[in-house]
């Protein structure tokens, strides 16, 4: 008997409708990751079967996965509880801030810089996205990570152990309870309180992970001395639009400062050096 169930592209015009109608900013490449998540098959293969019908369990899946895409605008990350960073495929929820394309760079910047075997730690490592691809790429780090949300490093802690990386983790407020280190990096909350923010994100993503203050640079100013008291001699950090002037004004007497643009031509990585 031939299965029944609506063909995966009739599925995924439904799904269209439901992601326009919400004003999703990419419904296309949602509803296709959405479906093919729900089979359990790699995007492509909805190209190539167009017609293989959608059924079983697969039916319901989609079907909340696109309410709540739609409904509660919820990130797809969180929906398909996985997100891409260098060559890692991360596990995320809502208890940790989704790795962003531009954090990329911040990894990049310490892979070119940091000596070899040199001590480095994450600082806010939330999912353990800057940790792990280190670890994952300069094998020869001493990586260590922290976060002040218990809830974080258990997220952390599994990706951690699913990828087989070793990095030691700390439940830490910034530098106050971790070793003495070489090297700090870090993506840490830097949106200004009352920033407005699309709804994926104010509604779904750790507020403790995104604001710091009036002017968003709370966290930094507090980061940069502690990691040099901690004995760090590099330090580099994702920050905002426009904050890197303020924030390489805030380096310590003689030592040198960087800045890396984003693909979006923001500056986007603050490096900070002792001469
Ligand atoms: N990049 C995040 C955003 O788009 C902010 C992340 C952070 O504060 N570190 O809002």
């Amino acid at each position: 008997m031939a299965p029944t169930g609506v063909p995966v592209r009739d599925a995924l015009d439904s799904a269209l409708v439901a992601l326009r109608a919400a004003k999703v900013g990419t419904p296309r490449l949602d509803a296709e990751v959405l479906l093919a998540h729900a089979l359990g098959v790699d995007r492509t293969q909805l190209f190539l079967e167009p017609d293989a019908p959608v059924t079983g369990a697969a039916v319901h899946t989609f079907r909340e996965a696109v309410r709540r895409r739609s409904v509660l605008r919820e990130p797809v990350a969180y929906i398909t509880g996985t997100k891409g960073f260098r060559r890692l495929d991360l596990h995320v929820d809502g208890r940790v801030l989704i790795p962003r394309p531009e954090t990329e760079h911040l990894v990049e910047a310490a892979i070119e810089q940091l000596p070899r075997g040199a001590r480095v730690l994450d600082v806010g490592t939330g999912s353990g996205a800057v940790a792990l691809a280190l670890k994952d790429e300069r094998p020869d780090l001493d990586v260590h990570a922290s976060d002040v949300s218990e809830d974080a490093l258990h997220v952390a802690y599994a990706n951690a152990q699913r990828l087989g990386l070793d990095v030691t983790f700390h439940l830490s407020d910034l530098l106050a309870r971790t070793p003495e280190v070489d090297a700090v990096v870090s993506n840490p909350p830097y949106v200004e309180d009352g920033a407005r923010l699309e709804p994926e994100i104010a509604r779904h993503e750790p507020p403790g992970a995104l604001f710091a203050g009036m002017d968003g640079l709370d966290v930094v100013r507090r980061l940069i001395p502690a990691a040099a008291a901690a004995g760090a001699r590099w330090i580099a950090l994702e920050i905002g639009q426009g904050q890197a002037a303020a924030v390489c004004a805030l380096a310590p007497g003689g030592w040198v400062t960087g800045t890396v643009p984003d693909l979006a031509g923001v500056e986007r990585i603050v490096t900070l050096r002792e001469l």
